[in-house]
């Protein structure tokens, strides 16, 4: 009987032996935008064996114009992960953040002395996070960099993930336990799996712009709240400044296709005089503005995280800091099931990301929704109530200091790559 037994025990195993999954990678995160790349790097140390696959040539990666208002909490995750030094001289600290209601003088204005930290926060353009982020991850020999290349097919299997990859007018495919979908607002990925989304556009575009002010810029960001729309100055080494313009989808064209002359006109009406005369640095760009939540971050061997998962409003810069905490926490979770043996691509494992991430991502996409409709609105009872608060808020520390948090991600459950 015992003989029996060890028999069967003997067989099952060399069948589970032949039958074992074979994979080339733990995870391949498809993306390699600010988040791929931050997810990739965040993985360093967890001995995964990880492909990063991006479908643009890396310097068209690197080249997009855009800028970022960088959240604290984002900057302490890129030191938990080793590549703030070399971020940290290509981008600009800002010390005060005011807000204010248009015109009206109530100003709100949070400082260093809120959070007792020496900076509040940092601006930067897009190349100033990703090369520092593509650079470090050709350090890292658990992370294999596939650019350019294109998933162009997934097949998801109940033990493994087949990928298949155009590589220079070929395609290869790999096998990997996990998928992770880093591919932007668009995420063909995501629509693929089927997992629905919500939300809505917004009735505002979102025109971008550098200028060069002729005073100096004092390392303060403002946020002005026009009924048209929020406006924001961000700060920026050498002395420019990033405009974040929302105003309804005609009025934003219109501006738009201005002359140079009559734009900066219109500019500088919202931007105020306090530094002085604008010069416009290189072109302007205009945005759709929408928000969306994904009902799913995870499926079992897929995980979605950055744009793929959420966008919302540009106010107050959340959309790129919610993706890095994403990326953050799906590193956390992966290790921390590597660690004890589990696989990877399991929904029950994913769940754990979802959980965390998803309702957080919940709480700042409708913050910047109430935030945007409060102040883009000349309806009376609403400017009162918003004056009041703004009053509120500058004379009452904690509260200023809760909503401070909050918006910086200094509420939510800490990752621990920002732990030190
Ligand atoms: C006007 C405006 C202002 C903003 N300002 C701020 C701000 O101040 N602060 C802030 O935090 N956020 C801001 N955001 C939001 C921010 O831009 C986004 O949240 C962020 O860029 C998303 O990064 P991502 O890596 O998730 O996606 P993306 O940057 O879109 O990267 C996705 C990558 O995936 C690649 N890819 C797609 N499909 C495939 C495929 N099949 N195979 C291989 N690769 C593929 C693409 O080439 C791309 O490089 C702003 C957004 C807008 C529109």
């Amino acid at each position: 009987m015992a003989q029996a037994q060890l028999s069967q025990t003997l067989n099952s195993l060399s069948q589970s032996a032949t039958h074992k999954p074979r994979y080339e990678y733990d995870l391949v995160i498809v993306g390699g935008g600010i988040i791929g790349l931050t997810l990739a790097s965040a993985l360093k140390d967890a001995g995964l064996k990880v492909l990063l696959i991006e479908a643009k040539v890396e310097s068209t990666a690197v080249a997009k114009g855009q800028a970022y208002a960088v959240h604290m909490l984002s900057a302490l995750i890129y030191q938990g992960i080793g590549v703030w030094d070399k971020m940290l001289p290509q981008i600009a600290t800002y010390h005060s953040v005011r807000l204010s209601d248009a015109d009206y003088p109530d100003v709100l204005e949070f400082q260093t002395a809120d959070l007792g930290t020496q900076d509040l926060g940092y601006v930067a353009e897009h190349q100033a996070l990703l090369k520092p982020l593509q650079e470090f991850i050709q350090q890292c020999p658990n992370v294999t960099y596939l650019c350019p290349a294109e998933v162009v097919n997934i097949q998801y299997q109940q033990d493994i993930v087949a990928i298949d990859i155009k590589v220079g007018g070929e395609i290869r495919t790999v096998r990997s336990l996990l998928v992770v979908a880093a591919d932007g607002a668009r995420s063909p990925i995501r629509q693929a799996a089927g997992i629905k989304t919500h939300g809505w556009k917004y009735w505002q575009s979102c025109i971008v712009a550098y200028v060069k002010p002729e005073k100096p810029h004092n390392n303060t960001a403002y946020e002005k709240f026009w009924s048209s729309g929020p406006f924001a100055i961000l700060p920026l080494p050498m002395n420019r400044c990033r405009i974040v313009w929302t105003a309804p989808h005609e009025e934003a064209k219109a501006l738009c296709n201005l002359d140079d002359e009559q734009f900066l006109k219109e500019l500088q009406e919202r931007y105020g005089n306090q530094m002085g005369k604008l010069e416009l640095l290189g072109e302007r760009f205009i945005f759709q503005v929408q928000l969306m939540q994904s009902d799913r971050y995870a499926l079992h061997r897929l995980a979605l995280v950055g744009d793929a998962a959420h966008n919302c409003h540009p106010v107050g810069g959340q959309g790129l800091n919610l993706g890095i905490r994403d990326a953050a926490a799906l590193a956390q979770v992966l290790q921390e099931a590597h660690s004890q043996n589990k696989d990877l691509g399991n929904i029950q494992i994913l769940k754990r990301y979802e959980r965390w991430r998803q309702r957080e991502n919940l709480t700042i996409l409708g913050l910047t929704d109430l935030l945007d409709r409060m102040f883009s609105n000349n309806f009376l009872p609403v400017v009162i109530v918003r004056r009041i608060g703004l009053r509120i808020l500058q004379r009452v520390p904690i509260v200023k200091i809760l909503v401070l948090k909050l918006m910086i991600g200094l509420l939510g459950r800490t990752p621990k790559l920002a732990q030190h």
